[in-house]
């Protein structure tokens, strides 16, 4: 690939835009001004401003570079090592899953607990970037979160962010297979949260090739059906969740798990509530159970 022959930013943003519009990349021009802000450091503001500006000669080779890379479908985010999430940013590699936006649902599901549980134990269980557990302790300060996560890598990602948010004080790492390292511990959470990998294993396969070629298989492939975390946690829950007082559990899942998972927490959840939140798309996206009082 050329560089283009662009003397302005304009004519470089021109030149990126028309390349992914040829590779099939979705929203060309936001692409290329994503990549254009990041490479030469500055804001949407600033590039609009300067668009008759000369591009520097300099940032050339760096922007063909990772143009060229967004061509080959390596996700944005990759390029920049960002993804915003909760109106936060955090940072992503290879190493984690992307921070999706529905993801905020669960969120905004677990914050509804601020007046029924006081100082809550927190575990987030496959944190990958810390995106749901830094997000919920920053949005609940009483609250002492724990992560867990397979993935060395993962968990030195989410130590990262939690860093760069100021929260790595209340926040725990540990490092094994989802509920085994808070049974090893003897911890008791009152609120399990977790967006498990969740695909089924034949369907990685037909993922995006953004997806499926650069997110890690680790934090996508749920097994045969996709349910094999829920049926791990879930059962684990009556052992996990203190002796006494509420308790709440909410996961993310996959188009057309939710009646399965809802089932599973009723299975262990005798006495209490379940519900399904449903995503913009209408599938339903955070499935919970509460145990009360
Ligand atoms: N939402 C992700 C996707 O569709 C999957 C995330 C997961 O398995 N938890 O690519």
């Amino acid at each position: 690939m050329s560089h283009g022959t662009h003397e302005t930013i304009r004519e470089a943003l021109l030149w990126a835009s028309r390349f992914f519009e040829e590779k099939g990349v979705r929203s060309p021009q936001f692409n290329a001004e994503v990549l254009l802000q990041h490479v030469l450091g500055i804001d949407r503001t600033k590039m609009l401003v300067r668009l008759q500006d000369a591009f520097p000669v300099e940032a050339r080779e760096a922007f063909a570079s990772v143009v060229q890379k967004r061509g080959e479908q390596v996700p944005l985010q990759h390029l920049t090592g960002v993804q915003e999430f909760y109106g936060r940013p955090f940072f992503v590699s290879g190493d984690v899953l992307i921070p999706r936006p529905e993801t905020e649902l669960l969120i905004e599901r677990i914050l509804q607990e601020k007046g029924s549980i006081d100082a809550p134990l927190i575990v987030d269980i496959g944190t990958g970037s810390g995106a749901i557990a830094l997000t919920l302790a920053l949005e609940w300060p009483a609250a002492q979160v724990v992560t867990v996560d397979i993935s060395p890598d993962a968990l030195a990602m989410a130590r990262r962010n939690a860093e760069n948010l100021g929260v790595a004080d209340r926040v725990e790492f540990l490092q094994g297979d989802l509920v085994t390292p808070l049974i090893e511990r003897g911890l008791r959470p009152d609120i399990v949260v977790s967006n498990p990998p969740y695909i089924p294993t034949a369907d990685c396969e037909t993922l995006d090739v953004e997806v499926r070629d650069h997110e890690p298989r680790l934090a996508l492939d749920g097994g045969e059906d996709g349910l094999y975390p829920y049926r791990v946690i879930c059962s684990a829950l009556p052992a996990l969740w203190p002796e006494q007082g509420p308790a709440l559990v909410a996961y993310e899942v996959g188009i057309n798990q939710d009646q399965a998972v809802e089932q599973m927490i009723r299975a262990v959840l005798p006495v209490g509530e379940t519900g399904i939140v449903p995503d913009w798309q209408g599938i339903g996206r955070v499935i919970w159970g509460k145990r009360g009082e």
